[in-house]
Protein backbone atom coordinates (compact mmCIF):
# COMPACT_ATOMS: atom_id res chain seq x y z
CA UNK A 1 0.00 0.00 0.00
CA UNK A 2 1.49 3.68 -1.07
CA UNK A 3 2.02 5.83 2.17
CA UNK A 4 -1.19 8.00 2.12
CA UNK A 5 -1.01 11.85 2.14
CA UNK A 6 -1.15 13.68 5.26
CA UNK A 7 -4.57 15.34 4.52
CA UNK A 8 -6.09 11.97 3.58
CA UNK A 9 -4.37 10.27 6.73
CA UNK A 10 -6.19 13.60 8.98
CA UNK A 11 -9.34 13.54 7.84
CA UNK A 12 -9.46 9.92 8.17
CA UNK A 13 -8.52 9.42 11.67
CA UNK A 14 -10.57 12.07 12.44
CA UNK A 15 -13.85 10.90 11.49
CA UNK A 16 -13.18 7.27 12.59
CA UNK A 17 -11.21 7.96 16.33
CA UNK A 18 -12.15 5.29 18.33
CA UNK A 19 -11.80 2.59 15.42
CA UNK A 20 -9.07 3.60 15.14
CA UNK A 21 -7.80 3.35 18.04
CA UNK A 22 -9.34 -0.05 18.85
CA UNK A 23 -7.77 -1.22 16.12
CA UNK A 24 -4.03 0.22 15.65
CA UNK A 25 -3.56 0.99 19.50
CA UNK A 26 -3.30 -1.53 22.69
CA UNK A 27 -2.94 -0.64 26.23
CA UNK A 28 0.15 -2.59 27.53
CA UNK A 29 -1.38 -4.51 30.07
CA UNK A 30 2.45 -6.30 31.38
CA UNK A 31 3.74 -2.56 32.26
CA UNK A 32 0.50 -2.18 35.40
CA UNK A 33 1.47 -5.58 36.11
CA UNK A 34 5.35 -5.11 36.95
CA UNK A 35 4.62 -2.57 39.08
CA UNK A 36 3.19 -2.51 42.48
CA UNK A 37 -0.58 -3.05 41.94
CA UNK A 38 -3.84 -4.34 43.84
CA UNK A 39 -5.91 -6.83 43.00
CA UNK A 40 -9.28 -6.23 41.59
CA UNK A 41 -11.36 -8.25 44.08
CA UNK A 42 -9.03 -6.71 47.03
CA UNK A 43 -10.18 -3.21 45.62
CA UNK A 44 -13.85 -3.20 44.57
CA UNK A 45 -15.11 -3.10 48.87
CA UNK A 46 -12.41 -0.71 49.56
CA UNK A 47 -13.50 1.18 46.83
CA UNK A 48 -17.06 1.59 47.80
CA UNK A 49 -16.25 2.39 51.32
CA UNK A 50 -14.11 5.06 50.23
CA UNK A 51 -16.43 6.62 48.30
CA UNK A 52 -19.82 6.61 49.94
CA UNK A 53 -20.79 8.72 53.33
CA UNK A 54 -23.38 6.31 55.46
CA UNK A 55 -27.03 6.40 54.38
CA UNK A 56 -28.07 7.88 57.41
CA UNK A 57 -27.92 11.51 58.31
CA UNK A 58 -24.70 12.77 60.63
CA UNK A 59 -26.58 13.63 64.17
CA UNK A 60 -23.18 14.54 65.62
CA UNK A 61 -21.27 17.53 65.26
CA UNK A 62 -17.69 18.20 64.69
CA UNK A 63 -17.12 21.08 67.62
CA UNK A 64 -15.38 24.02 66.89
CA UNK A 65 -14.98 22.69 63.33
CA UNK A 66 -18.30 23.04 62.57
CA UNK A 67 -18.06 26.83 63.19
CA UNK A 68 -15.76 27.34 59.85
CA UNK A 69 -17.02 28.31 56.61
CA UNK A 70 -17.56 25.66 54.02
CA UNK A 71 -14.75 27.19 52.36
CA UNK A 72 -12.16 27.14 54.83
CA UNK A 73 -13.28 23.80 55.82
CA UNK A 74 -12.11 22.13 52.85
CA UNK A 75 -8.78 24.35 52.66
CA UNK A 76 -8.16 22.67 56.26
CA UNK A 77 -9.19 18.85 54.68
CA UNK A 78 -6.76 19.61 51.62
CA UNK A 79 -3.52 20.29 53.88
CA UNK A 80 -3.73 17.01 55.85
CA UNK A 81 -1.58 14.87 55.30
CA UNK A 82 -3.36 11.73 54.11
CA UNK A 83 -3.40 9.13 56.68
CA UNK A 84 -4.47 12.10 59.02
CA UNK A 85 -6.98 12.72 56.42
CA UNK A 86 -8.26 9.13 56.96
CA UNK A 87 -8.44 9.88 60.61
CA UNK A 88 -10.56 12.56 60.42
CA UNK A 89 -13.10 10.17 58.35
CA UNK A 90 -13.47 7.77 61.31
CA UNK A 91 -14.45 10.54 63.31
CA UNK A 92 -17.80 10.16 62.91
CA UNK A 93 -20.87 10.64 60.11
CA UNK A 94 -20.17 14.43 59.37
CA UNK A 95 -16.98 14.29 59.17
CA UNK A 96 -17.66 11.42 56.47
CA UNK A 97 -19.69 13.14 54.52
CA UNK A 98 -17.20 16.68 54.61
CA UNK A 99 -14.40 14.73 53.78
CA UNK A 100 -16.10 12.49 50.99
CA UNK A 101 -17.49 15.83 49.54
CA UNK A 102 -13.89 16.95 48.98
CA UNK A 103 -13.33 17.29 45.31
CA UNK A 104 -9.91 16.30 45.01
CA UNK A 105 -10.68 13.60 47.41
CA UNK A 106 -13.49 12.48 45.18
CA UNK A 107 -11.82 12.42 42.14
CA UNK A 108 -8.59 10.61 43.61
CA UNK A 109 -10.90 7.99 45.67
CA UNK A 110 -12.48 6.93 42.32
CA UNK A 111 -9.50 6.97 39.36
CA UNK A 112 -6.24 7.51 41.68
CA UNK A 113 -7.10 4.24 43.85
CA UNK A 114 -3.71 2.63 43.08
CA UNK A 115 -1.76 5.89 44.09
CA UNK A 116 -3.82 6.18 47.18
CA UNK A 117 -3.37 2.46 48.09
CA UNK A 118 0.37 2.04 47.19
CA UNK A 119 1.09 5.81 49.35
CA UNK A 120 -0.89 3.85 52.45
CA UNK A 121 0.61 0.24 51.88
CA UNK A 122 4.39 1.50 51.25
CA UNK A 123 4.03 3.32 54.73
CA UNK A 124 4.27 7.16 52.56
CA UNK A 125 0.83 8.38 53.27
CA UNK A 126 1.87 10.70 56.19
CA UNK A 127 3.88 12.13 53.63
CA UNK A 128 1.53 13.34 51.50
CA UNK A 129 -1.39 15.39 51.18
CA UNK A 130 -4.98 14.75 48.86
CA UNK A 131 -3.38 17.49 46.61
CA UNK A 132 -0.46 15.62 45.61
CA UNK A 133 -2.15 12.77 44.68
CA UNK A 134 -4.66 14.83 42.57
CA UNK A 135 -2.18 17.27 40.94
CA UNK A 136 -0.68 14.01 39.21
CA UNK A 137 -3.80 12.70 37.85
CA UNK A 138 -4.77 15.69 36.27
CA UNK A 139 -1.74 16.01 33.89
CA UNK A 140 -0.50 12.91 31.47
CA UNK A 141 2.61 14.19 31.64
CA UNK A 142 5.91 12.48 32.60
CA UNK A 143 7.38 15.05 35.19
CA UNK A 144 10.64 13.96 33.78
CA UNK A 145 10.39 14.17 30.26
CA UNK A 146 7.02 15.50 29.66
CA UNK A 147 5.85 12.33 27.46
CA UNK A 148 2.96 10.55 28.46
CA UNK A 149 3.39 8.92 31.54
CA UNK A 150 1.20 5.87 32.66
CA UNK A 151 2.65 5.73 36.10
CA UNK A 152 2.72 7.28 39.68
CA UNK A 153 6.66 7.01 41.53
CA UNK A 154 5.53 6.88 44.97
CA UNK A 155 8.64 8.18 46.86
CA UNK A 156 7.64 11.79 45.49
CA UNK A 157 3.96 11.51 43.83
CA UNK A 158 5.23 12.23 40.90
CA UNK A 159 3.56 11.23 37.59
CA UNK A 160 6.44 9.35 35.60
CA UNK A 161 7.08 6.94 32.12
CA UNK A 162 7.48 3.80 32.16
CA UNK A 163 10.94 4.92 29.91
CA UNK A 164 11.98 7.64 32.53
CA UNK A 165 11.42 5.09 35.30
CA UNK A 166 14.23 2.49 34.74
CA UNK A 167 16.65 5.05 32.87
CA UNK A 168 16.78 7.87 34.57
CA UNK A 169 18.37 8.41 37.91
CA UNK A 170 16.08 10.62 39.15
CA UNK A 171 14.48 7.40 40.04
CA UNK A 172 17.38 5.61 41.96
CA UNK A 173 16.42 3.79 44.98
CA UNK A 174 18.24 0.73 46.96
CA UNK A 175 17.60 -1.04 50.02
CA UNK A 176 19.11 0.53 53.57
CA UNK A 177 21.63 -1.82 54.10
CA UNK A 178 23.14 -1.19 51.05
CA UNK A 179 22.98 2.48 51.41
CA UNK A 180 24.01 2.20 54.21
CA UNK A 181 27.44 0.37 53.63
CA UNK A 182 28.09 2.54 50.28
CA UNK A 183 27.79 5.74 52.25
CA UNK A 184 29.76 4.84 55.64
CA UNK A 185 26.77 5.66 57.97
CA UNK A 186 25.03 3.13 60.41
CA UNK A 187 22.00 1.65 59.60
CA UNK A 188 20.19 3.05 62.56
CA UNK A 189 21.84 6.66 61.73
CA UNK A 190 20.21 6.16 58.16
CA UNK A 191 16.55 5.43 59.52
CA UNK A 192 16.86 8.38 61.52
CA UNK A 193 18.46 10.97 59.57
CA UNK A 194 17.25 10.21 55.95
CA UNK A 195 13.73 10.29 55.62
CA UNK A 196 10.96 7.90 55.54
CA UNK A 197 11.76 4.78 53.42
CA UNK A 198 9.10 3.03 51.76
CA UNK A 199 8.10 -0.68 52.49
CA UNK A 200 7.66 -2.77 49.64
CA UNK A 201 5.23 -5.37 49.20
CA UNK A 202 4.56 -8.87 47.23
CA UNK A 203 4.71 -8.42 43.15
CA UNK A 204 6.17 -9.43 40.50
CA UNK A 205 8.57 -6.82 39.32
CA UNK A 206 10.08 -8.78 36.61
CA UNK A 207 8.95 -8.52 32.70
CA UNK A 208 9.76 -12.31 32.62
CA UNK A 209 7.43 -13.22 35.26
CA UNK A 210 10.56 -14.49 37.46
CA UNK A 211 10.35 -12.97 41.47
CA UNK A 212 12.77 -10.65 41.88
CA UNK A 213 14.50 -10.50 45.15
CA UNK A 214 12.56 -7.74 47.18
CA UNK A 215 13.90 -6.24 50.40
CA UNK A 216 11.66 -5.10 53.22
CA UNK A 217 12.39 -1.83 52.74
CA UNK A 218 13.66 0.89 50.04
CA UNK A 219 15.68 3.91 50.51
CA UNK A 220 15.33 7.09 47.68
CA UNK A 221 19.11 7.38 46.92
CA UNK A 222 18.07 11.65 45.50
CA UNK A 223 16.52 12.65 48.72
CA UNK A 224 18.27 10.70 51.22
CA UNK A 225 22.10 11.78 49.70
CA UNK A 226 20.77 15.46 49.75
CA UNK A 227 19.67 15.46 53.46
CA UNK A 228 22.54 13.69 54.81
CA UNK A 229 24.64 15.67 52.91
CA UNK A 230 23.19 19.07 53.79
CA UNK A 231 23.89 18.31 57.89
CA UNK A 232 27.21 16.71 57.00
CA UNK A 233 26.64 13.08 57.87
CA UNK A 234 27.77 11.81 54.72
CA UNK A 235 30.93 12.62 52.22
CA UNK A 236 31.56 13.37 49.12
CA UNK A 237 33.14 9.85 48.79
CA UNK A 238 29.84 8.13 49.75
CA UNK A 239 27.82 10.06 46.48
CA UNK A 240 30.64 8.57 44.33
CA UNK A 241 30.41 5.30 45.81
CA UNK A 242 26.03 5.27 45.59
CA UNK A 243 26.51 6.60 42.25
CA UNK A 244 28.62 3.81 40.94
CA UNK A 245 26.30 1.11 42.14
CA UNK A 246 24.71 -0.79 40.01
CA UNK A 247 20.76 -1.21 41.21
CA UNK A 248 19.03 -4.45 41.24
CA UNK A 249 16.60 -4.74 38.41
CA UNK A 250 13.07 -4.48 39.41
CA UNK A 251 13.44 -2.41 42.63
CA UNK A 252 12.24 0.46 40.88
CA UNK A 253 9.13 -0.74 40.17
CA UNK A 254 8.30 -1.72 43.35
CA UNK A 255 8.52 1.72 44.54
CA UNK A 256 5.68 3.24 41.17
CA UNK A 257 2.04 1.94 40.16
CA UNK A 258 0.29 2.09 37.38
CA UNK A 259 -1.71 5.66 37.69
CA UNK A 260 -4.18 7.02 35.17
CA UNK A 261 -4.73 10.14 34.18
CA UNK A 262 -8.24 12.27 34.28
CA UNK A 263 -8.79 14.78 31.78
CA UNK A 264 -10.70 17.94 33.04
CA UNK A 265 -11.70 19.30 30.34
CA UNK A 266 -13.53 16.08 28.76
CA UNK A 267 -14.35 14.01 32.12
CA UNK A 268 -12.37 11.39 30.65
CA UNK A 269 -9.88 8.58 32.22
CA UNK A 270 -6.76 7.35 30.20
CA UNK A 271 -4.65 4.12 30.83
CA UNK A 272 -1.76 5.04 27.81
CA UNK A 273 -2.28 3.38 24.25
CA UNK A 274 0.79 2.10 22.60
CA UNK A 275 1.23 1.61 18.53
CA UNK A 276 0.66 -1.89 16.92
CA UNK A 277 2.18 -0.83 14.10
CA UNK A 278 5.43 0.08 15.42
CA UNK A 279 5.48 -3.14 16.95
CA UNK A 280 4.94 -5.00 13.84
CA UNK A 281 8.04 -2.71 12.54
CA UNK A 282 9.87 -4.00 15.40
CA UNK A 283 9.50 -7.44 14.04
CA UNK A 284 9.85 -6.48 10.60
CA UNK A 285 13.15 -4.94 11.37
CA UNK A 286 14.71 -8.24 14.14
CA UNK A 287 14.44 -6.01 16.69
CA UNK A 288 16.41 -2.55 15.12
CA UNK A 289 13.26 -0.08 16.03
CA UNK A 290 12.87 1.48 19.72
CA UNK A 291 9.59 3.47 19.80
CA UNK A 292 7.38 0.04 20.50
CA UNK A 293 7.31 1.13 24.12
CA UNK A 294 6.24 4.81 24.09
CA UNK A 295 3.20 4.99 25.45
CA UNK A 296 0.99 8.13 24.14
CA UNK A 297 -2.87 9.37 25.12
CA UNK A 298 -5.33 8.77 22.84
CA UNK A 299 -5.10 12.32 21.67
CA UNK A 300 -1.46 11.75 21.13
CA UNK A 301 -1.71 8.58 19.40
CA UNK A 302 -4.31 9.78 17.29
CA UNK A 303 -1.36 12.98 16.32
CA UNK A 304 1.46 10.71 15.45
CA UNK A 305 -0.90 8.60 13.28
CA UNK A 306 0.45 10.03 10.01
CA UNK A 307 4.04 9.42 11.40
CA UNK A 308 3.48 5.04 11.20
CA UNK A 309 3.36 3.65 7.98
CA UNK A 310 2.78 -0.10 9.83
CA UNK A 311 -0.42 0.96 11.53
CA UNK A 312 -1.49 3.13 8.99
CA UNK A 313 -1.42 -0.40 6.66
CA UNK A 314 -2.99 -2.03 9.48
CA UNK A 315 -5.87 0.41 9.44
CA UNK A 316 -6.24 -0.09 6.09
CA UNK A 317 -6.47 -3.52 6.22
CA UNK A 318 -9.17 -3.04 8.79
CA UNK A 319 -11.53 -2.00 5.90
CA UNK A 320 -12.21 1.46 8.16
CA UNK A 321 -12.57 -1.09 11.42
CA UNK A 322 -14.98 -3.42 10.12
CA UNK A 323 -12.68 -6.68 9.62
CA UNK A 324 -10.25 -8.24 11.98
CA UNK A 325 -5.99 -7.54 11.20
CA UNK A 326 -3.21 -9.53 11.34
CA UNK A 327 -1.76 -8.82 14.04
CA UNK A 328 1.44 -9.40 16.29
CA UNK A 329 0.60 -11.37 18.85
CA UNK A 330 2.42 -9.46 21.43
CA UNK A 331 -0.34 -6.75 20.86
CA UNK A 332 -3.34 -8.97 20.82
CA UNK A 333 -1.60 -10.11 24.35
CA UNK A 334 -1.34 -6.52 25.50
CA UNK A 335 2.60 -6.83 26.35
CA UNK A 336 5.03 -9.34 26.39
CA UNK A 337 4.38 -12.27 28.98
CA UNK A 338 7.00 -15.23 29.80
CA UNK A 339 5.56 -17.19 26.56
CA UNK A 340 7.28 -14.28 25.14
CA UNK A 341 11.21 -13.08 24.34
CA UNK A 342 11.86 -9.49 24.56
CA UNK A 343 11.34 -8.77 21.18
CA UNK A 344 7.81 -9.84 21.57
CA UNK A 345 8.01 -13.25 19.45
CA UNK A 346 7.19 -16.54 21.02
CA UNK A 347 9.95 -17.84 22.98
ZN1 LIG B 1 9.53 10.26 30.97
ZN1 LIG C 1 3.71 3.04 15.19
Amino acid sequence: MAKMSSIDVLANVEKHADAVLRVCSYHRRDFDLVVVRSRPHDMQPVQASLQAAFETLPTAELGILDRLPAELMSMVLRELDIRSFFHFRQVNRRARVLSTRLWEYELVSKHGLEGLRGLLRAELAHCFAIDDLYQPLITDKCSTCGAFGGLLFLFTAERCCFDCLQSSAHYRVLPPSTFARLAHISPSRLKRLSGPSLRTVPGIYNMMETPARRPKYLVFEEKATQTLLAIGAIGEDAIRNLRSWREQSGQRFMAATAYPCYSLENAKLERGVSCKGCQVRLELLRGDSDNRDQAFSTQGFLSNFSQCVETQRLWAESEGGTRPVNEPELTRRCGYFNQLGSDGLPA
